[in-house]
């Protein structure tokens, strides 16, 4: 990869974050971005059309969908060389994001194309932001598979991880995708379930799976619009429980040693595992 190489007559690359359902959540920059733009490259011409035009912006499209992008990508890189400025936008929230891109974007790097971001929505942050489970370390799934036997198969090798997992989920699956995690992760697990996000009908509501399904098989409307969901990562092995006064010295030392040096300390003094109290140390004292 080329880095810091943008030859004067290059054109750069402009990702930019559009809404997610709410049309007032797009950045000043954004837009003046993709006025000052040469070419807007889109997923879907017709729907960004709407959305621009919302926005009082003309420009002409270039369509970049997720079959075609490879050879579209190629494309795009050449009218960058020659100067122009490209931005690129897809259907909702932030490019790359589930969304068309990502060629596009190793393709300018290794050519040494800038490539600039113009943050805003995503709808996995946005339900993360609101949803009320721990939000210091997750991973972001994207869609799970469609059928069982992949899904189950997936949520398997997820089991075990005690980061909260983030996936987007259709309409027509919801139900099933849930279920297939009650069978893997068991009915003690908690998920959020953010709904419509930005839109009318948003809704965030959380409990254990068997719990979350009941309520959601309760009324139809309930499954209904764009969802995201937000699943408690497994619980850390509860056996290690710091004294009051180990916590005491970790915050004590921690403030004249690095965390690291601490932690073993005092994992040597009171008898714990260095690696829980240096987690712990991250998680509560940073
Ligand atoms: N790039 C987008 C982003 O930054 O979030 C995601 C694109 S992905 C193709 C579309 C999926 O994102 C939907 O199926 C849904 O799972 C999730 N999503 C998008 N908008 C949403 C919203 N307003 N509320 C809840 N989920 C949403």
């Amino acid at each position: 990869m080329k880095n810091d190489h943008n030859p004067q007559q290059f054109g750069k690359l402009y990702i930019v974050a559009t809404p997610i359902g709410n049309l007032n959540d797009i950045t000043h920059r954004a837009i003046s971005t993709l006025e000052e733009a040469d070419l807007i490259a889109a997923e879907d011409t017709r729907h960004s059309g709407l959305l621009l035009s919302h926005y009082g912006i003309k420009k002409p499209f270039f369509a970049l969908h997720d079959h075609n992008e490879q050879q579209k990508a190629s494309v795009l890189v050449e009218k960058l060389q020659q100067g122009l400025n490209i931005a690129l936008i897809s259907d909702a929230g932030t490019p790359l994001i589930s969304d068309p891109g990502f060629h596009l974007v190793r393709e300018c790097k290794q050519q040494g194309i800038q490539v600039i971001p113009i943050p805003g929505a995503c709808a996995a942050i946005t339900a993360l932001s609101a949803a009320g489970v721990a939000s210091n370390r997750f991973s972001f799934e994207g869609f799970l598979p469609a059928k069982t036997k992949g899904r189950c198969d997936k949520l398997e090798a997820l089991k075990d991880d005690s980061r909260t997992l983030i996936f987007y989920e259709s309409t027509h699956r919801i139900l099933d995708s849930l279920s297939d995690m009650q069978k893997v992760f068991g009915d003690e697990r908690y998920v959020v379930i953010a709904r419509e996000i930005t839109k009318t009908w948003e809704t965030i509501h959380g409990d254990n799976l068997p719990q979350l399904i009941e309520w959601l098989s309760a009324e139809n409307n309930r499954t209904k619009g764009e969802i995201v969901l937000i699943v408690e990562g497994k619980p850390e092995d509860s056996s290690e429980e710091f004294s009051p006064q180990a916590i005491k010295a970790l915050t004590l030392l921690t403030q004249e040693l690095p965390l690291k040096k601490a932690a073993g300390l005092v994992a040597e003094i009171f008898g714990y595992k260095k690696n829980a109290l240096y987690q712990y140390g991250l998680e509560f004292l940073k």
